[in-house]
């Protein structure tokens, strides 16, 4: 065998090797199971701590969210935490890492994510309560048309998950006329993590705006005629006596000048205008110590080139023509660092 396919034979096994524990990775077997009540959450075994921070929320907070909306599921629910991302992606069949969790309505599923593989908002247990408020609106439903900023609006608002609400980023996004429209936040699942944050806080404002409007039990009503089928348009118009288009309009007006305030108190956008502030300094400074250095070599320049009066100028000048020419002679005929020509200069004309 050669050397290269003795190289080569050695790069399979090796890509071998890496490729075996990659696809007995799957964690199918390991999970575990825990029914209580109409609940069902499938683990593995190092999320049990988890779990059981899980059956808590959900026996205290799903009680008062299904008051609220004068709503429950009969059928059974099932949660499922995913330990890796690997396992996220594979039972989510790749939703963006950004997402907590996801509800699938016609299973009545909840995909959730381990807090050991980054949880930038909020516990797992509220994620939870997060996801049923999904699975309320719409699993058993008929063909339902809940607006996103209504369905994610109301599942934050019902868990109890504040955290979304970022003040700096709406005010910000309110300055610079970017806030979202209910129409663009339906492509939320497409945006990248900022935009998606955004989304989710501005569904919150929309909903706790048509909550302190209308009431719980004015959305109550609004979410069981969707449930039955209802046009979301012609319900929303009927129920609250405002055109969708109208309360859009409100909110967005709500948006800007409720948040613009706290503009000011942006401590993000603060430490970033010092910084440029900073740095804008300390280049400012540099080029002025660099003329003044400048500056100053002129000036000595000047002084040395300045001629005293009543002295005349020296009586010769260097002539590097003259020099250069003799040192390619004498190359020729006698070494380079023997008697070298331009240690004699030569008088000038
Ligand atoms: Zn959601």
């Amino acid at each position: 065998m050669t050397r290269n396919r003795w190289l080569r034979a050695l790069c399979a096994v090796w890509l071998l090797a890496l490729a075996l524990p990659l696809g007995a990775q799957t964690r199918e077997n390991d999970y575990l199971r825990q029914d209580l009540a109409r609940f069902r959450v499938w683990y593995c075994p190092e999320d049990a701590q988890v779990v059981r921070g899980l059956w808590r929320e959900l026996h205290e907070r799903i009680p008062l969210v299904e008051r609220q909306l004068r709503l429950a599921l009969a059928d059974t629910v099932t949660f499922v935490i995913t330990p890796s991302e690997k396992e996220w992606y594979r039972l989510t069949a790749g939703a963006p890492l950004w997402a907590n969790g996801i509800a699938y309505a016609e299973r009545g599923v909840a995909v959730l994510k381990s807090p050991r593989f980054g949880l930038p908002y909020g516990p797992l247990p509220s994620t939870a309560v997060h996801e049923y408020v999904h699975l309320l609106l719409e699993a058993g439903a008929r063909e339902t048309d809940f607006p996103r900023w209504l369905n994610e609006g109301l599942a934050q608002v019902l868990a109890g998950q504040l955290d979304y609400l970022d003040d700096a980023l709406l005010a910000r996004a309110a300055a610079a006329g970017r806030v979202h429209s209910f129409s663009r936040i339906e492509g939320m699942m497409s945006m990248n993590a900022l935009d998606a944050r955004q989304a989710y806080a501005e569904s919150a404002v929309a909903v706790q705006l048509l909550q302190s409007r209308f009431g719980m039990s004015g959305i109550s009503n609004l979410v069981h005629e969707l449930r039955a089928g209802a046009p979301y348009d012609e319900t929303f118009r009927r129920i609250f006596a405002v055109s969708p288009g109208a309360f859009e309009s409100e909110y967005a007006l709500y948006v800007q000048t409720h948040f613009r305030i706290s503009f000011f108190g942006d401590t993000e956008l603060w430490v970033s205008v010092a910084f440029v502030l900073l740095v804008g300094a300390a280049g400012v400074a540099v080029y002025l110590r660099r003329r003044r250095t400048v500056r100053r070599w002129r000036e000595e320049d000047q002084r040395e080139r300045r001629v005293p009066e009543g002295t005349t100028p020296p009586p010769y000048t260097i002539n590097y023509e003259i020099v250069r020419g003799r040192l390619h002679e004498s190359e020729d005929d006698s070494p380079p660092d023997e008697n070298l020509p331009h240690d004699r200069p030569v008088p000038g004309s």
